[in-house]
């Protein structure tokens, strides 16, 4: 630690006093020694054990006067030094308390910086540590802050579009401002669709908060994956041959069995099997293929549609995220089905991510087989 100016005039004053002071003592000591033995105490000769021993410490000082001279020397400088050392210690104490204040007072990027050993230095480094664990702990909060400012920012924004066209049409109708009995109808349904789309929104967001909190209890049952996935895949044949898609389900190992809350769990892989199909435009394709990897089962939904932006693939899974252009295609989704997925997945003790090229787009999804109970 590098003292200041100030500091080191302090100490030098310190051992000056110190010294000057044990100077004093130890001839104040000697001189009264002195005395005591030239001229005794009129008490003492009646204590003559006590008288006994003065003589003989007199002795010892005239026979060893050099040592003893020695050892006054060397206490004196062991007693300086001990006084000088602990007025460091407290000089480095200050220091810390300072630099604490400074830290204190918003300058929270700042850590303690002292080359310090022992006791001293394990305090820097807990402070240090608990610095910027609090810190850590400070940017989490602003960052949960904003994003629940972007949620709610985003959940306006999409429930007032629609809600925009329900009042705009409604209150064409309640202004009587049609001509024919099929304009009200027509006003009626566009109210009615967007009615509906908010509904999708609300309810998405419903399950998304749900599935985010990590306590939702789970309702595991022991399924074969196989027939599971096969059973999901005849739910969308009918949407898939519309488009001229194959949906094929490959199992690479099987009967695969996976305990697994199965309604979250299907509606991980609609949302992917429906992404497949929504913005895999062009493609020919869709392949499910599941296989075994220790306890795990390994799942990929592939499909041949468009490359998604390699800066996009991470964002994918943040809610409201949807590639650009995705929104232009009207394709209509929140943009809250990967963000749900994603914490479904979780919630199983999984992980979910998304790889891309020309020839195929694949979300990949690791869940374990067996679920233990917490
Ligand atoms: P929602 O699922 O809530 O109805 P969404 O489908 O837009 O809305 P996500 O499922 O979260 O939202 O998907 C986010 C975005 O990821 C989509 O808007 C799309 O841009 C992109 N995406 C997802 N799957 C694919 C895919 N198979 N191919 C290309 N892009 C995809
Ligand atoms: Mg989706």
């Amino acid at each position: 630690m590098k003292l200041t100016r100030k500091e080191l005039g302090e100490l030098i004053f310190e051992a000056i006093v110190t010294m000057t002071i044990m100077y004093f003592l130890l001839m104040g000591f000697y001189l009264i020694f002195n005395q005591i033995v030239q001229s005794p105490p009129e008490f003492l000769p009646q204590i003559n054990s006590l008288w006994d021993v003065i003589l003989f410490i007199d002795f010892i000082v005239i026979e060893y006067k050099f040592i003893i001279l020695v050892s006054a020397l060397l206490f004196s400088v062991f007693f300086t030094w001990w006084r000088l050392f602990r007025r460091y210690k407290q000089m480095q104490l200050r220091h810390i308390l300072d630099e604490l204040h400074y830290i204190a007072s918003g300058n929270f990027d700042h850590r303690i910086e002292a080359d310090l050993n022992g006791d001293m230095n394990d305090v820097v480094n807990s402070i240090n540590t608990l610095v910027e664990s609090t810190v850590e702990a400070m940017e989490e909060e602003r960052k949960i802050e904003q994003s629940k400012d972007e949620l709610i920012t985003n959940v306006s924004h999409d429930i007032r579009t629609p809600l925009t066209s329900i009042i705009g049409y409604l209150g064409l109708i309640e202004d009587k401002q049609y001509s024919t009995f099929e304009d009200v109808e027509r006003y009626i349904h566009i109210a009615y669709v967007k009615a509906l789309q908010m509904k999708v929104l609300v309810d998405d967001l419903f399950e998304y908060t749900k599935v985010r909190q990590t306590s939702t209890p789970l309702n595991y049952t022991r399924i074969n994956l196989g027939n599971f996935l096969e059973q999901m895949a005849a739910e969308f044949e009918l949407e898939s041959a519309k488009q001229e898609m194959a949906i094929e389900v490959i199992m690479e190992s099987e009967p695969l069995m996976i305990e697994a809350d199965v309604d979250k769990i299907a509606r991980v892989f609609s949302n992917l099997i429906s992404n497949a199909l929504k913005y895999g435009k062009g493609g020919s394709w869709i392949k499910i293929v599941v296989d075994k990897v220790g306890s795990e089962a390994l799942i990929s939904v592939k499909n041949n549609g468009p490359k998604i932006p390699e800066e996009a693939l991470e964002e994918l899974f943040g809610r409201f995220y949807r590639v650009e252009s995705s929104r232009s295609h009207q394709t209509g989704g929140t943009g809250l089905g990967l963000a749900i997925a994603q914490s479904i997945v979780a919630l199983h003790g999984g992980y979910i991510y998304a790889e891309s090229n020309e020839n195929e787009t694949k979300f990949v999804m690791r869940l374990p087989l067996e679920q233990t109970p917490n």
